[in-house]
């Protein structure tokens, strides 16, 4: 009977403690207390937490569509942004899958910025014109979403 092991009354505090971590870390986002922010697109203070974010993408045929993701959302225009926890659920949804999309080069334009080179299909299919503008909204460190702003 020695062999059985004996659960202390500390061993089931801190399994307690270690839950309640990951639960925190899975429901409460750093920007869960952000509200009225103001927006670096229309510059309206309508930024806000939301858990209703929509994630879809189509990747080398699949259409992958994730619910309920939080980030925040501005109100007035629309405009919105994943926090990391969402990010990295997204992250662990699309990689290691194939784009199926078109590879543009990146090179420097000065300034420290870079220009991303979008091929002519690309052009032609989205009737691009030199003085579009588009709104970058990165997903994590190897996605983003490049959203054309309607003139
Ligand atoms: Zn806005």
């Amino acid at each position: 009977m020695d062999d059985i092991p004996t659960i202390t009354p500390e061993m089931v505090e801190e399994t307690k403690i270690e839950i309640a971590k990951r639960r925190a870390g899975r429901r409460g986002s750093p920007l869960k207390d952000i509200a009225d922010a103001t927006c670096p697109v229309c510059g309206s203070h309508t930024v806000s937490f939301v858990d209703d974010l929509v994630f879809e993408v189509v990747l080398a045929g699949e259409r992958i569509v994730i619910p309920n993701l939080t980030g925040l959302r501005c109100s007035n225009c629309g405009d919105f942004a994943f926090d990391t926890g969402s990010s990295k659920i997204i992250d662990r949804y699309t990689k290691n899958k194939p784009a199926g999309g078109y590879e543009c080069s990146i090179s420097t334009v000065g300034a420290g910025r870079l220009g991303m080179y979008i091929p002519k299909d690309v052009l032609r299919v989205m009737g691009l014109t030199k003085k579009g503008k588009a709104i970058v909204t990165p997903l994590s460190r190897r996605k983003m979403i490049v959203e054309l702003c309607s003139e």
